[in-house]
């Protein structure tokens, strides 16, 4: 017998909130820094999928406030003019992880169901202070009031406090304050350029942010269209799995199977569904409730390996379209050339995506670096800031363009944007940081940027060709008053010519056909005759 120790296994269960809680690095709550700037974007993205995605122009107010003067307490509050919250629905919302109105087929910014939870438990575990939120919705005759904690071991909400009052004017939205130890020297430049970014995709959005200096940074709306609100869409039969519609059948037991099949899923009628229960080998009008594992899965595999279904819809995705990346890019860096483009919609692994890409060249644009130029990535209208070097849309930019095809040399002033979305982007973490490179996607990437900068080549190529020709002209105009001067020996006596006229005139002729104004003419004559 070997005389090792045997050590007793202790095994137990514990809530996705502990499991959270324990793990917070990697839902971005790593330390004060990050949970700072985590905070900000968690509840400034449930903003604004609060108001764009409902057809709201977004008013948007964060605040950062130091609470404690020897403590790195921030108190973090953001306002918004959403569709806000039914009250019997807050406290899981904001006290229960795992708790979402976003896990339906829909283009979000959130769909974990975790972000606010974790700033909640990040504040809660830091500085022992709960969560407040204010929130009314439209039509509703009051506000609701709640300050809550969350039970870690039992993932449930404890309220602490909870009020209501009526409503004195028509104001609808959600205020939400969490109180959290952070690191606002070190945060900042973060958060900055996190909203610097986020105003990029969205033009038409009023937002406010107060620093803990009271210092206010104010991006006003440039324009005031909406991006398409996303539709919410049934499932696409390539997506199905066994686990899928084993929870359709348990939630429509006395239906029957054809049913199932239609109501269940987009693309399926009649037809569709007749013909793959006939492939499955089951009988279509049997009730649902009685369908064994393996009808299921014969059901499963004939759906899968149908070959005539319409691809999955795309009303599910909100792009933002050419005329706001237009809007966002030119605000943002006054370039002397922008243009943008929304791709149709693609599919990958049953996912419906839609890739846009924009660029801003010259100008203010900022120069980018001695092999890319500066990229801005998006994924479901969120800017992505960290891990851009395992990002698609880097790979794409480093490896499957031809840059000098399009006249660019690097550093270049020419910043690239692309955007990605989808009902679910191929995250690689749930801090939402990098896209992974999926074939389809990294192709409609390449696709997108290849027709942006295909403009952008004519562009350069026309403005070099006017170019050189006003450099022509200029070098030609010396010889004008030369010329004059000579015609004028010929033709003087004549009515009314003099040398004068006759430069102006040989000045007018030249600008009208190079197209260039006439003072650029004239002043080169000026040079001359000073010189000579
Ligand atoms: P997610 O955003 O991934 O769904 P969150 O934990 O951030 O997860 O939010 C949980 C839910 O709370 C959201 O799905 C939404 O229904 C609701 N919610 C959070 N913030 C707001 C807000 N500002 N306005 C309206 N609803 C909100
Ligand atoms: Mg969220």
């Amino acid at each position: 017998m070997s005389n090792s120790v045997e050590g007793v296994e202790k095994y137990r269960a514990i809530s996705p909130a502990e499991f959270f809680y324990k793990y917070r690095e990697i839902a971005g709550f790593s330390n004060p820094v990050r949970a700072l700037y985590q905070t900000v974007r968690e509840l400034y993205e449930n903003a604004l999928d609060a108001t764009d995605a409902h057809g709201i122009l977004p008013d948007v107010k964060i605040a950062i406030r130091k609470v404690d003067e020897i403590q790195e307490y921030y108190r973090v509050t953001v306002e918004d003019n959403g569709i806000g919250l039914p009250p019997d629905v807050v406290p899981n919302a904001f006290g229960k992880v795992l708790f979402s109105s976003k896990y339906v087929l829909k283009q979000t910014r959130g769909m974990y169901g975790l972000g606010v939870k974790m700033a909640v438990l990040y504040g809660q575990m830091t500085t022992g202070r709960p969560v407040e939120v204010i929130t009314s919705k439209q039509g509703f005759k009051r506000i609701y009031y709640f300050k809550l904690r969350i039970d870690v071991n039992r993932n449930e909400p404890v309220i602490l406090e909870k009020g209501t009052w009526r409503k004195t004017r028509d104001w609808h939205g959600t205020i939400v304050s969490i109180t959290l130890e952070g690191d606002w020297a070190r945060a900042k430049p973060k958060i900055m350029e996190y909203l610097q970014r986020s105003v990029v995709v969205t033009p038409y959005a009023n937002i406010i942010f107060i620093t803990p200096e009271n210092e206010i940074i104010y991006y006003p709306r440039a324009i005031s269209i909406l991006p398409r609100p996303p539709v919410e869409v049934k499932p696409h039969p390539f997506g199905v799995d066994l686990e899928m519609l084993k929870q359709m059948r348990d939630l429509n037991t006395s239906e029957t199977v054809k049913d199932l099949l239609i109501k269940n899923f987009q693309s399926v009628g009649e037809s569709t569904a007749t013909e793959v229960l006939s492939r499955a080998g089951v009988d279509p009008s049997k009730p649902a409730g009685s369908l064994s594992e393996d009808e299921l899965l014969r059901i499963v595999n004939a759906i899968k390996g149908f070959e005539n279904l319409r691809p999955p819809s795309a009303k599910a995705i909100s792009p933002l379209g050419r005329e706001i990346i237009v809007a966002g890019l030119s605000r943002m860096f006054k370039p002397e050339f922008v243009e943008a483009v929304t791709r149709r919609p693609q599919v990958y692994h049953g996912h419906p995506f839609i890739v846009e890409a924009g660029i801003a060249y010259g100008g203010g644009t900022p120069l980018g670096e001695a092999d890319k130029p500066v990229i801005l990535r998006y994924a479901n209208k969120i800017p992505l800031l960290y891990d851009e070097g395992s990002d698609v849309t880097t790979f794409v930019v480093k490896e499957d363009v031809n840059w000098a095809n399009y006249s660019i040399v690097f550093p270049a002033p020419l910043v690239v944007l692309v955007h990605v979305c989808s009902t679910k982007i191929p995250f690689k973490g749930v801090g939402k940081e990098s896209i992974a490179d999926v074939p389809e996607i990294r192709r409609e990437i390449r696709l997108a940027l290849m027709e942006v900068l295909r403009k952008l080549k004519i562009y350069l190529v026309r403005k070099a060709r006017e170019e050189e020709v006003k450099r022509r002209v200029v070098l030609l105009a010396k010889y004008i008053p030369e010329i004059a001067r000579s015609l004028h020996t010929i033709v003087r006596g004549e009515d009314g010519i003099n040398q004068d006229l006759l430069e102006q005139r040989l000045a007018e002729i030249v600008a009208k056909r190079a197209g260039i104004p006439l003072e650029e003419v004239v002043k080169s004559l000026e040079t001359v005759e000073i010189g000579t």
